[in-house]
């Protein structure tokens, strides 16, 4: 049996970040993956996912570079040589997490983990002693339980597909949704995307929903709005969908983006008496600490803010408070987050609704706008953007932004929502010309809305 101070079950961002942490403080780390090293993120989510959105947004570039000039035959596109030069860099990837936990001294162990007790872990064969243990076993795709499910694909196989169908339908309307219905629209896959209520991106600023909307359709993205699947038939590559409205339509592949579930099953988490919410997710205290005093969880494992930085914020600040004299809470206030659909969306701090829910008076500053760039190349695609601040404070509390580089745009200004600058703050700030992000400097006319 070997003895560690910390055993990690789980190498995906959270459980990697948590273990170097740890061993850079002088911790005995070992961690275990019954999959890749990398996680989700690198593995199988935000990595190869931003890798496909580009590949998707050629299309679009090629388009567009008519108005300035350039007379381009009609490319085509190879789908295997994409997926195959996007395996490549992620192997890259894999190969260097490895390598970070070896140069960093933690052991890593090769198999499932399973709890035995609150200080034992199994893996394989062989048996761990730790003083701590830490969960970060992240979450894996959900499927709702209808009749043939099993013939539908999740963005896992996505990232795997042999061909890309002449035409799909993607179940959902959250992020992964909206972001797989634009890589499949922009690689020239016809696309329905079904949403069960009347405006995806649920939990989004509402002005951003909207626009996300308009944007799918205008760009060729069919959206079936309050309607579910009611079952599947056929076979993989000739798949028959019949819906809840009675409609029966023929794809070529159908992938659920239904959401996904905490990966807690057969942890061996009931042997040391881990307790779980309702939807299978590990409750932990502020510390990330669950119910029993040597286990801790983090990342998505926990359902608090499903995200790669946030699993690298909770780990990072429990390796620091455990093994390194320096104990302090990961902050789950003002996280920015990004959809990566086209164009993409971003957005930090509070929705309209969250803000009014808070405060009594807010001022809302809109913009709708074509960037400059679409003028020349006629495309027919707007950027909104929306600053949302407390009427008595006068502070910043909500950025959202729908269009191109909206995510490198709102992680900038996150810093400033983070810090509860004033909208005084932004207008004595000085616009850089010709962007797209000084407008959110140079907004002045307000509306206000009350509760
Ligand atoms: P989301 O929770 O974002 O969206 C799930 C969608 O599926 C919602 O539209 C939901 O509808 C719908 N849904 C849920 N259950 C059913 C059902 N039984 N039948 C029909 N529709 C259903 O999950 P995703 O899978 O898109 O993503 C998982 C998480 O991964 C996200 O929450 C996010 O935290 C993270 N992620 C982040 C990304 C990024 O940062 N860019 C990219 C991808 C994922 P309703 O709205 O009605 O609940």
């Amino acid at each position: 049996m070997t003895k560690e101070d910390l055993m990690v079950i789980g190498a995906g961002s959270g459980g990697v970040r948590a273990a170097r942490i740890a061993a850079s403080h002088g911790a005995k780390v070992a961690i275990c993956e019954e999959s890749r090293v990398g996680g989700t993120c690198v593995i199988r989510g935000c990595v190869p996912k931003k890798l496909l959105s580009y590949a998707a947004h050629f299309h679009e570039d090629f388009e567009d570079a008519r108005g300035f000039g350039w007379e381009i035959e009609t490319p085509r596109h190879d789908w295997s040589r994409l997926i195959a030069n996007k395996d490549q860099e992620i192997d890259r990837l894999n190969g260097i997490y490895i390598k970070l936990l070896q140069n960093s001294g933690v052991q890593l162990l090769n198999g499932r983990g399973r709890i035995v007790d609150a200080n034992t872990v199994m893996v394989g064969d062989e048996k761990i002693h730790a003083e701590r243990i830490l969960i970060a076993v992240g979450g894996r795709p959900f499927k709702p339980d209808v009749p043939g499910a099993d013939l539908a694909i999740t963005s896992d196989e996505a990232f795997h597909l042999e061909q890309l169908p002449e035409r799909i339908l993607v179940v959902g309307g959250g992020y992964i949704a909206v972001e797989f219905a634009s890589i499949f629209n922009g690689l020239g896959v016809q696309v329905d995307l079904l949403y069960r209520g009347d405006l995806i991106l649920r939990g989004f600023d509402d002005d951003m929903r909207r626009q996300a909307e308009e944007e799918l359709t205008s760009k060729g993205i069919n959206i079936i709005h309050e309607q579910t699947v009611s079952r599947i038939d056929g076979e993989s590559g000739e798949l028959k969908v019949s819906l809840s409205g009675g409609d029966v339509h023929d794809y070529g592949q159908v992938m659920y983006a239904t959401g996904r579930s905490p990966y807690t099953w057969d942890l061996g988490l009931e042997n040391a008496g881990v307790k779980l919410a309702e939807n299978g997710s590990i409750p932990v205290s502020d510390d990330s600490q669950t119910n029993v005093p040597s286990i801790y969880a983090v990342g998505d494992v926990t359902d608090r803010i499903n995200l790669t930085p946030v699993a690298l914020m909770e780990g990072h600040a429990l390796a620091d408070s455990l093994f390194g004299g320096n104990p302090r809470l990961p902050n789950h206030d003002a996280v920015p987050a990004a959809v990566f659909m086209h164009p993409p969306i971003s957005t930090v701090g509070l929705t309209q609704d969250e803000a009014l829910a808070k405060y009594p008076k807010l001022r809302v500053y809109r913009s709708r706008f074509r960037a400059l760039k679409h003028t020349l190349s006629g495309r027919q695609e707007f950027t909104v953007m929306k600053l949302i601040v407390d009427d008595a404070s006068d502070r910043v509390v909500g950025i959202h932004v729908i269009g191109v580089d909206a995510a490198e745009i709102v992680q900038g200004f996150a810093v400033a929502v983070k810090a509860g600058l004033t909208k005084a703050d932004f207008d004595s700030t000085v616009g850089i010309h010709p962007t797209s992000a000084e407008e959110l400097v140079t907004m002045r006319t307000a509306e206000v809305v009350e509760a």
